[in-house]
C-alpha cells in the first residue's frame, strides 16, 4: 500500500464480499460519521463530553491499560463518542478523543495503540501514541494485524472482542475476567518490536 494511503479512506474496499461469503457492505467510517445534521471535525470537546469519558475508564494498575467502556462502532470495535455544542454533534473513537484532550491530535495524527489493546485511552509511550499513517501501517505490519485494515473478518473478530472485554471490565478492573474476554492477543509485556 502507498505511504500516502489514508487506512480509513481504503477501508472503502471492504465493502467487496469475500468469495462464498454473504457479508453486508461494512459502511466506511467516513460514511459512518456523514450525518444529515450539522458536524464538525473541529468541534472542541465539551466538559461534558469530557466529564463522561473519564468517568467511563476503568485502569488497569500500574502500568496497565486505561479501558473505555463506551459504545463501540461495529464498523471497526473501537469506541466511539459523540458530542454535541451548539447544535454541532462530533464523533470521535475514545482514542483519539485521548489524545485531543492531551493536545495531541493534529491534522494528520493517526492514533496508534502500541499495546494492540482497542478499547484502550491512556496516552502513554506504551498505550496510545500519537503517529503518523505510514508508521502506523508499519507498526501493524510488524505485529501481524495488517488483517485489521482490510479485511472485514477481522473488523467483526475486533468488535466481538471489543464487547467482550467491555463487559469483563464494565463493573471495574477485573484480571481474571479480562484474560478471558482479550482471547489470544500479544500480552500487555510484550516487548516492541523494533
Ligand atoms: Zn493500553
Amino acid at each position: 500500500m502507498p505511504s500516502h494511503t489514508d487506512p480509513r479512506t481504503s477501508l472503502a474496499g471492504v465493502d467487496i464480499p469475500l468469495p462464498g461469503l454473504d457479508l453486508s457492505p461494512v459502511p466506511t467510517p467516513a460514511a459512518a460519521t456523514r450525518r444529515s445534521r450539522p458536524y464538525s471535525s473541529s468541534l472542541p470537546p465539551t466538559q461534558a463530553a469530557i466529564d463522561a469519558f473519564w468517568s467511563r475508564v476503568v485502569k488497569a494498575p500500574g502500568d496497565g491499560c486505561w479501558f473505555l467502556i463506551s459504545a463501540i462502532s461495529g464498523v471497526d470495535g473501537y469506541t466511539r463518542l459523540t458530542w454535541r455544542s451548539g447544535g454541532i454533534s462530533r464523533t470521535e473513537s475514545g482514542h483519539r478523543f485521548a489524545l485531543l484532550l492531551a493536545g495531541q491530535l493534529g491534522d494528520r495524527v493517526v492514533a496508534e495503540h502500541r499495546c494492540n489493546e482497542p478499547l484502550c485511552v491512556r496516552v502513554d509511550s506504551r498505550h496510545v501514541i500519537a503517529s503518523t499513517q505510514t508508521a502506523n501501517l508499519r507498526y501493524a505490519v510488524a505485529c501481524g494485524r495488517t488483517g485489521t485494515i482490510r479485511s472485514p473478518d477481522q473488523h467483526i473478530n475486533r468488535y466481538a472482542r471489543s464487547i467482550a472485554v467491555r463487559e469483563a471490565l464494565a463493573g471495574g478492573w477485573n484480571p481474571e475476567a479480562y484474560a478471558r474476554a482479550r482471547g489470544n492477543t500479544a500480552p500487555l509485556d510484550t516487548p516492541p518490536l523494533f
